[in-house]
């Protein structure tokens, strides 16, 4: 992935500095902007990958602007931070409402809100790149290597990951341990056909707490299915 580019919309020098050698420092690219108008000029120039938006802003307000991105078609799926200098619970409420995706209270820690930035562009990378398998209630996202459930992490061992992954590609279609084996240890592994059963009990352990452990099957005498039982 190229550098993201976030756009920075703050009208105190020292904080706008600090806030781009911040990314700059963490490989992002900066746009700078010292007032709202400024601030929809450069979006509206360079699509930037994420907003971090102040909310006091001379002349026209932060959330001014946060709303004119959330209605703009090519903008509105932008992830913005709210930045904010008391910790008003009226402004973050209003803030959530018009759309800002996250929300920030000066004084703030760079690696925390860089965590938060990070978080949000993963998030919206995923969600456009779209490299993620579905199956019922489940999402592999195969770029993370993460695991949902109805939105909710789900922990797994590389190997259960590998086992799933495999079975939400080949949906209903009954494999026996041998071939599980070679697809998922590869052929040159020499493990044995228990191996397999360890891993599955595993598996379905991880999906017992979120109720989708029948998705996968045992065919007797034959081996295992992967299959939407909703
Ligand atoms: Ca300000």
């Amino acid at each position: 992935m190229s550098a993201p580019i976030v756009l920075v919309v703050e009208d105190e020098s020292s904080i706008r500095d600090m806030l781009s050698f911040t990314l700059q420092t963490a490989g992002m690219t900066v746009q700078a902007a010292g007032n709202a108008e400024q601030g929809w000029q450069l979006a509206l120039n360079e699509t930037p990958d994420l907003v971090l938006l102040d909310w006091m802003l001379p002349g026209v307000p932060g959330v001014s602007l946060l709303s004119r991105l959330k209605s703009h078609e090519k903008l509105k799926q932008v992830p913005v931070i709210m930045l904010t200098a008391r910790a008003d619970e009226t402004d973050q409420v209003q803030g959530f409402e018009m759309g800002a995706d996250d929300y920030v209270t000066k004084p703030f820690s760079p690696r925390a809100l860089l965590a938060r930035i990070r978080a949000l562009l993963r998030r919206f990378d995923d969600a456009t790149l779209g490299e993620s398998v579905v199956a019922g209630r489940m999402r592999l996202d195969t770029t993370s290597h993460r695991l949902t459930i109805d939105g909710d992490e789900v922990k797994l061992g590389p190997k259960e990951f590998r086992l799933l992954q495999f079975f939400m590609t080949h949906i209903n279609r009954v494999f026996t341990r041998n071939q599980l084996l070679d697809e998922v240890w590869g052929d040159r592994v020499v493990v044995e056909d228990r191996t397999i059963d360890v891993h599955i009990r595993r598996l379905r352990r991880a999906l017992e707490e979120h109720g989708c452990e029948s998705y996968i099957q045992t065919i007797r005498g034959s081996g295992y299915r992967f299959s939407v039982t909703e």
